[in-house]
């Protein structure tokens, strides 16, 4: 039991004790003088009807407990007619009956309320009894002989004291069940008892007429005050039973609102949530897409984009802030794609990634590093004093990178070139430093230097390069290659033995481009694949015309040149064969010449390769022999025919020297090999005779022909002995009984 419980028990049973004490000294009272004439046969009857019958008769108050019942009419006429004495008696057996009747039919009714409706019924009749003798000076019996105006004011009076004394009781009794009685006393007695009153005064005023009719034994009026009582009895029961169904009906529709209300809440509220998941989650979507339109899907590192962004800042600090510097590096990681090609994409995913590590412990905490997709990676030095600061730091990326990395076991080493470039005021895009720093990076790779710093050659030099490359596109379209011829001699008979196909650009301003200068721009951006096709395609043609001009012919062989990048390309056998078809060139009059390095670059593909064309018949030759630094275990797997000397060699091999004893190695080595040899670049009647006299069989140089256009080519097919008188006679000497070549062979 709370507090308040305690407190307001304990006053219950205080109004109970002042109620029961007011009982008392009302029932000694009204016994004391009890009129025994008053007790007459009607007084029993009334007493029987009212208090077995009358509660049955009653009115609930509409939306409260309180009942008032018939009784109260029958207890006024009784005080009326028979005085307070009766009436207390008869009020008290009455509330106690109806109790009981109310407890019989299921309602709960405690015992203290029991108790409570007894006090009351008596005590309101006895209260009321003194307060109309006191203000009328008169006995009740008395009452009935008043004019009917006083009459009526007794009748009022009694109404408004007995509805004062029950709903005031009522109402403590009440109050007190609830926490703030005060509060409550006053709610309940002003919004539900207060109705009462009307039934208060018409039960007084139907006493009072019952009391008038028969006094005066009227029996119309009498059966009128019936007929009336019964049409006010019954229309306040309709009007209570409206009132109770409106109410219920309204309180139903209130009930209703409140659910569909709380229900819209929920709604609303579901629907708020619902609009607070989506926009976080439209939130979070927005800022998985920004970062991933930032950052690099596999190593998280910023991308290009956001790269780019930050640089366009640096660029504009470094145009208000004076002093203030920056760099920007480029750094691509060198035979990526071998890595990758070699260990698998799922290896290289992981080098990329431990790469970037590395990378992201280098920098300092403003500067920023990307990766821009690949092997490639870029960096921004913010506020660095000057370049040798970011040198410093390629430097130091380097220390980091040189160790190895290890993946799924393995070692693996990696180098890397780096650009670098210097950001400032002179700059006018971001892009354009990141441009600069690009072309550097490129400039070290063809170098082989870690790191290059950019200059302003580097950039006409690229520029000069595009431009090339936009010529170049169109140069085939156009026709603008075409095709030189220089002539290979079989040094030894001093008689032509075939020719060496050399592309040549007719460009529209430049005139005649060497190809050093475009073939490596068709390797970096694929025409070279057209290109030599068409190239072999010429040649073979060129060559297959020569060939039918006379039966001399039949053997002349063609060399053609092959670019190393040509091997990526899966198809190459079979756009060989197709132009050996087409053309129906003799297989074994083509010779296909592949540098030295494009064949080492990824030697194990190219052997497998260079077996399917040898067996087409064609014939292989390893060019600039000596430049590629040839690994001997690989270079007896080859299938090839041929080596040539390359021209460096040749041009410097004057007695004794180095050089000199690389050619005579590169000699012994091809017989051992039983591979031919061909010298190039001999400019000299001295180096022809000292490559004979070392057993070098086939030569090409300036000595016997530049490479010459196919016309002028045609004529040397006609006069393939031009060469025989330019050694004097005297120092033809048969190639196996020279000194020098003995020693070859003992060397051997
Ligand atoms: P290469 O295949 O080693 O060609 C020989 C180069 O040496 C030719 O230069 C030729 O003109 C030059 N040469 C020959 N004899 C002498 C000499 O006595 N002295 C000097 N100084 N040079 C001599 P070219 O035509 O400029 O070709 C250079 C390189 O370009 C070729 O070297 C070859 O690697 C490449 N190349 C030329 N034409 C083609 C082609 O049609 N396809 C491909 N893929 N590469 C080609
Ligand atoms: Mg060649
Ligand atoms: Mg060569």
């Amino acid at each position: 039991m709370t507090n308040w419980e305690t407190k307001n028990n304990f006053y219950k049973n205080l109004y109970l004790c002042v109620l029961s004490l007011i009982a008392i000294i009302g029932f000694s009272f009204s016994i004391s003088n009890l009129p025994k004439e008053n007790f007459n046969a009607q007084f029993f009857v009334l007493a029987f009807v009212t208090i077995f019958f009358s509660s049955y008769i009653r009115i609930q108050l509409p939306r409260t407990k309180i009942h008032l019942s018939f009784s109260e009419v029958v207890v006024i006429y009784i005080l009326l007619t028979h005085g307070s004495g009766g009436a207390v008696i008869i009020a008290a057996c009455e509330a106690l009956i109806t109790s009981y009747n109310l407890r019989r039919k299921g309602i709960t009714i405690k015992n203290k309320t029991v108790l409570f409706n007894f006090l009351t019924g008596s005590n309101s009749i006895f209260l009321t009894a003194l307060v109309i003798n006191a203000f009328f000076f008169q006995s009740a019996i008395t009452v009935t002989e008043k004019l009917t105006g006083e009459f009526i004011i007794i009748l009022l009076t009694t109404g408004v004291i007995l509805f004062l004394c029950n709903s005031i009781f009522v109402s403590i009794f009440s109050a007190l069940k609830t926490e703030k009685a005060a509060r409550t006393f006053w709610e309940l007695w002003f919004n539900y008892c207060v109705n009462a009153l009307v039934i208060y005064i018409a039960s007084a005023l139907l006493a009072g007429l019952a009391v008038k009719a028969q006094d005066q034994v009227n029996t119309p009026l009498f059966l009128l005050a019936v007929a009336v009582s019964g049409v006010v009895y019954f229309t306040y029961r309709r009007y209570v039973d409206d009132v109770r169904v409106t109410s219920a009906k309204a309180e139903e529709a209130e009930r209703e609102r409140a659910e569909q209300a709380e229900k819209h809440v929920g709604e609303l509220q579901h629907y708020i949530l619902e609009q607070d998941r989506i926009s976080v989650a439209l939130r979070e979507s927005k800022e998985k897409f920004r970062h991933a339109a930032f950052h690099d899907k596999l190593t998280d590192l910023p991308n290009r984009n956001l790269f780019v962004e930050t640089l366009h800042f640096a660029l504009e600090k470094s145009r208000h802030k004076s002093g203030f510097k920056f760099a920007v590096l480029f750094l691509d990681i060198n035979r990526f794609k071998t890595i990758n090609d070699s260990l698998g994409h799922s290896i290289g995913d992981k080098l990329i990634l431990n790469v970037a590590k590395r990378l992201v412990t280098s920098v300092r905490e403003n500067d920023l590093v990307a990766r821009f997709g690949g092997d490639e990676f870029a960096f921004i030095l913010n506020n660095i004093s000057n370049i040798q600061d970011a040198i410093n730091f390629a430097e130091r990326i380097k220390d980091k990178i040189s160790s190895p990395f290890t993946l799924n076991g393995r070692q693996v080493f990696v180098s890397f070139s780096i650009g670098i470039a210097m950001g400032g005021s002179e700059y006018e895009a971001a892009e354009d430093v990141l441009r600069d720093a690009d072309i550097a990076m490129y400039h070290a790779k063809e170098t082989k230097q870690d790191y290059v710093v950019f200059d302003h050659n580097m950039h006409a030099r690229a520029v000069t390069l595009l431009q090339l490359e936009t010529d170049l596109r169109v140069a085939l379209e156009r026709e603008e290659l075409t095709m030189f011829y220089q002539p290979i001699i079989n040094i030894h008979s001093m008689k032509l033995f075939g020719f060496e196909s050399l592309v040549r650009w007719n460009h529209p301003q430049r005139g005649l481009v060497p190809p050093g200068e475009f073939i490596p721009v068709s390797e970096d951006t694929g025409l070279i694949i057209p290109m030599t096709l068409w190239i072999l395609r010429t040649s073979c043609l060129q060559m297959v015309e020569w060939q039918n001009s006379s039966p001399d012919n039949k053997n002349l062989v063609i060399s053609v040149n092959i670019s190393g990048k040509h091997f990526a390309e899966k198809n190459l056998v079979e756009q060989i064969k197709k132009i050996l078809v087409e053309t129906k060139i003799n297989p074994a009059c083509l010779k296909l010449e592949l540098t030295e390095s494009a064949v080492m670059e990824n030697a194990e593909n190219v052997i497998e390769m260079l077996s399917q064309i040898r067996s087409l018949g064609i014939k292989l030759s390893i060019d600039d022999f000596g430049t590629g630094y040839s690994s001997l275990s690989y270079l007896h797997r080859f299938p090839i025919n041929t080596l040539k000397v390359d021209r460096s060699f040749v041009s410097t091999m004057a007695d004794g020297t180095e050089n000199g004893e690389i050619v005579r190695t590169v000699i012994a080595l091809a017989k051992t090999l039983k591979l031919d040899v061909i010298a190039e670049g001999i400019e000299t009647i001295h180096q022809l005779h000292q490559l004979r006299i070392l057993g070098c069989e086939y030569g090409q140089g300036y000595l016997f022909s530049r490479p010459v256009s196919a016309a002028d080519a045609g004529k040397i097919v006609t006069d393939q002995l031009r060469w025989e008188n330019i050694i004097p006679k005297s120092s033809f000497v048969p190639a196996m009984q020279h000194p020098e070549f003995t020693h070859l062979r003992l060397a051997k």
